[in-house]
């Protein structure tokens, strides 16, 4: 059975994680934004923040104004980690999708003050239950893990690391307990064929559970003896697939959380990666943060009750030729 929904304010665990937090202008085949807020640190904040106290660590420029930090805020968020950079830019990123969403180009990319960032963490973010390592450089996630005390670590990645510092993105998987990356960034880094052999090389390194995202066709989740998958959430409309994947990581790192203790075990991990799942849907509705900011949480309750449905069936032996 799943627990009760925390009250707000009545976080008891915590969630540390470290990444980008940008502005982003998006060009989907539903409209297109300027100028959003987003990072993979923000999304993940926004999804973690339903279950546990979040600390962001990252670093934004003097462009980045109360009305941002308030959306980081959402359900308690401490943001006082986040370093504000006199005189400096906060990340831009720009993107476009093509018709079926799944493709994605870069078309501008301004690291500003994130070309610099040198993450410091305060003793109430070390002290963390879960940290999450969103997509940075992989020198940096390893100092972030030399500077924390959590007990379960988990960690995103991307093609450009993978392409330009394999060696050091594999030293730092080898010390963490959880990979969470796209299926294709999965095969690439292990340069196997397919996403259970590429998983198991992964658990081979160190960790103990793989998860591989798989934009709308959901998430696939490998430990040492289980493999456990969800569809996405089928929506008629996707406005904004950016952030996705850390919304899902937000849900599913944030659920482990609640239950440190057993993150490993199956009836854990199922019902995480049902949360993650259910998150990453309503991120997906509507351009940047809006969505999940004003999310509810008895939203998120009835859509992973929606994701249970859908996805049961019964035991029914047939007879078959032989
Ligand atoms: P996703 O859609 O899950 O891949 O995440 C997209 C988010 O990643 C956007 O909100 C961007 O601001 C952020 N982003 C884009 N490029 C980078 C980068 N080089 N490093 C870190 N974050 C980035």
């Amino acid at each position: 059975m799943l627990e009760a929904p925390l009250e707000s304010g009545a976080h008891s665990m915590s969630v540390t994680v470290v990444g980008s937090i940008a502005f982003d202008a998006v060009t989907t085949p539903l409209g297109e934004r300027e100028r959003m807020l987003g990072g993979a640190a923000t999304h993940f904040a926004l999804a973690a923040s339903f279950f546990d106290r979040v600390h962001l660590v990252g670093s934004v420029g003097d462009d980045f104004g109360e009305d941002s930090f308030a959306v980081l805020a959402t359900r308690g968020t401490d943001v006082s980690d986040i370093e504000r950079v006199a005189d400096g830019r906060t990340l831009f990123w720009a993107g476009r999708y093509g018709s079926d969403l799944n493709s994605r180009e870069t078309l501008d990319t301004k690291l500003n003050v994130f070309a610099d960032f040198e993450p410091k963490l305060s003793a109430a973010s070390r002290d963390c239950d879960v940290l999450f390592l969103a997509n940075i450089q992989p020198e940096l996630q390893h100092k972030v893990l030399d500077q924390c005390n959590s007990p379960f670590v988990a960690l995103d990645s991307m093609n450009l690391w993978i392409e330009n510092a394999r060696d050091a993105l594999v030293d730092v998987i080898r010390e963490v307990d959880c990979l969470i990356v796209n299926d294709a960034e999965l095969r690439q880094l292990t340069k196997r064929p397919n996403v259970v052999s590429a998983a198991r090389d992964v658990l081979d390194w160190g960790p103990s559970v793989v998860v591989a995202k798989q934009g709308e066709y959901g998430a696939a989740l490998v430990t040492a003896d289980s493999f456990f998958a969800l569809p996405a959430y089928p929506l008629e409309s996707v406005v904004d697939p950016t952030g996705a994947g850390d919304t899902f990581a937000g849900g599913f790192v944030g659920y482990l959380a609640r239950h440190v203790d057993r993150a490993t075990d199956e009836d854990v991990l199922r019902p995480a990666m049902a949360y993650g799942t259910a998150l990453a849907s309503f991120n997906v509705e509507e351009f940047g943060t809006d969505r999940v900011a004003r999310l509810a949480a008895a939203e998120v309750h009835h859509r992973v009750a929606e994701l249970r449905a859908m996805t049961h069936f019964e035991r029914a032996p047939v007879a078959l030729a032989r």
